[in-house]
Order: structure tokens, then sequence, then C-alpha cells
């Protein structure tokens, strides 16, 4: 985790009033390391014993305060990665077998493409567009085989 992404993750927990604990601090590092986001199971076991609870509380209180977003998927599985001022712009795939999702970059001018969708929207509908999703959806290297 860079001191930066470290700093801004206290920052923010800070404004909400909430201590930026040792299981804070470690989730944050393993939502950074991962590159996809990841189901409680999967923080949990890249914790190394975290109790599933704890793990829950601390990615709500980590949503609450912006430094985590809630990713939708297909399944029932929540997902979470950092929030997206955190890491980068990007889309998501998800496989509609398995429900696992992975974080893909779009060209640029593809994002150009949609920045002028969101003009014309304003102009036409008076709508202004803040941010945009995308998720491509369909069948994983592992699901395929
Ligand atoms: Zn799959
Ligand atoms: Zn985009």
């Amino acid at each position: 985790m860079t001191t930066e992404l470290d700093a801004t993750a206290a920052a923010r927990l800070r404004d909400a009033d909430q201590r930026y604990t040792t299981s804070r601090r470690q989730i944050v590092g393993i939502l950074a390391e991962a590159g996809r986001p990841l189901t409680i199971a999967e923080v949990q076991a890249a914790s190394g014993g975290l109790p599933q609870s704890s793990a829950y509380r601390n990615l709500a209180v980590l949503e609450q305060a912006g430094v985590v977003r809630r990713v939708l998927a297909t399944d029932e599985f929540a997902r979470f990665e950092l929030a997206e001022d955190l890491t980068e712009h990007h889309h998501h795939l998800v496989c509609t077998r398995c429900g696992s999702v992975l974080d893909f970059t779009m060209s640029s001018a593809l994002e150009e493409a949609l920045e002028r969708t969101a003009r014309t929207v304003r102009a036409r509908t008076g709508f202004t567009v803040q941010a945009h999703r995308l998720d491509l959806t369909g069948v994983c290297a592992d699901c395929a085989d």
C-alpha cells in the first residue's frame, strides 16, 4: 500500500469519526494488493484469520467513510474494492457462471466517446452525468474450459 493511500484512508475515517484500526488498515492493504473486487470470504482468507463478522463490519465502516465501494455482480456475494478516486477509473468483467469480477480499463477512445455522450445527454435532457458504470458480462476463462 502506498503512503498516500494510507494517509487518505486515515483522513477519511477520521472525517467519519471512525478509528483507523489495524484490521481496517489491513483490509485497505488487501484490497489495494488484489487489483480486483474481493468477496468477504476472500478478504478473510487474505487477512489470515479475521472473523467474518469483523471483516463485514470493518468493510461497512470503510464503505461509509468512502474508502471502499461495494461492487454489484450477478451472484449473492457482495464484493468490495477501493473507492475509484483512490485507484483509477475502470470497468468490470462479470462472469455470469461463477460470479467472478475482474477489473478492466477501457480504451481512451471509448472513454472519450462516453464523455461526448454525457454532453449530448445534458444538452438533450438537462441531466448532468457525473460518472458512469459499464460492466461487460460473459463467461470467464476458467468457466469457459
Ligand atoms: Zn467464471
Ligand atoms: Zn469508463
